[in-house]
């Protein structure tokens, strides 16, 4: 008997691969496990919630393996370009994104705290983990608490206008509050 593969993993554009929606730390880290390709932003939702857009991608070329402390790590560069609301003028800015980063695995809290200085630890709580929730995390954590512009393009131009269209009223405001001519017409008569 035949068994259909569950998906045909075709191989993309240079040395571009089809990633794994979940991966197995442990498992990957013995084979040395090298996974390089592109995440669509729309995938972590977290993330997009801190956002103005939620189109693009994530670009990822990660290493599962063992270090000469045994610790299971993930290392690697991730890359992306976001779109935030500068919290100055109020308009959306461009913030590219690229890091190196080095994750090291752990099963416990306990196995957390033995761990060597200098490790950034994740705590694996099944065998496997969603691989965009491991790269949400790490670009999660590189995003700045209050984004703003670091260029010209927050001028102060920019700020008096995101000040004034907080000072004008809303246009239905307006409208609502305009006369409506039937009303004046029946006032006149009245006055009669
Ligand atoms: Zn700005």
């Amino acid at each position: 008997m035949e068994v259909a593969p569950r998906y045909n993993p075709r191989p993309m554009s240079g040395q571009h691969q089809r990633l794994p929606l979940e991966v197995d730390p442990i498992r990957l880290a013995t084979r040395e496990e090298h996974l390089q390709g592109t995440i669509p932003l729309k995938q972590m939702k977290r993330l997009i919630n801190a956002l103005s857009s939620k189109e693009g991608e994530v670009y990822i070329d990660v290493e599962f393996s063992v270090d000469i402390n045994r610790v299971v790590i993930l290392a690697g560069e991730i890359k992306t370009e976001t779109k935030l609301i500068c919290q100055r003028c109020m308009k959306e800015m461009d913030l590219p994104i690229a890091l190196d980063f080095q994750l090291a695995f752990v099963r416990s809290e306990a196995e957390m705290e033995r761990l060597p200085e200098g490790y950034e630890a994740t705590l694996i709580d099944n065998t496997t983990m969603m691989l965009s929730d491991i790269i949400e995390d790490e670009i999660l954590l590189a995003l700045p608490p209050i984004p703003k512009h670091l260029d010209d393009s927050c001028s102060s131009d920019a700020i008096t206008e995101a000040w004034n269209s907080q000072q004008t009223p809303e246009p239905n405001t307006e409208s609502v509050e305009r006369e409506n001519p039937f009303d004046i017409l029946a006032s006149l008569k009245t006055d009669k």
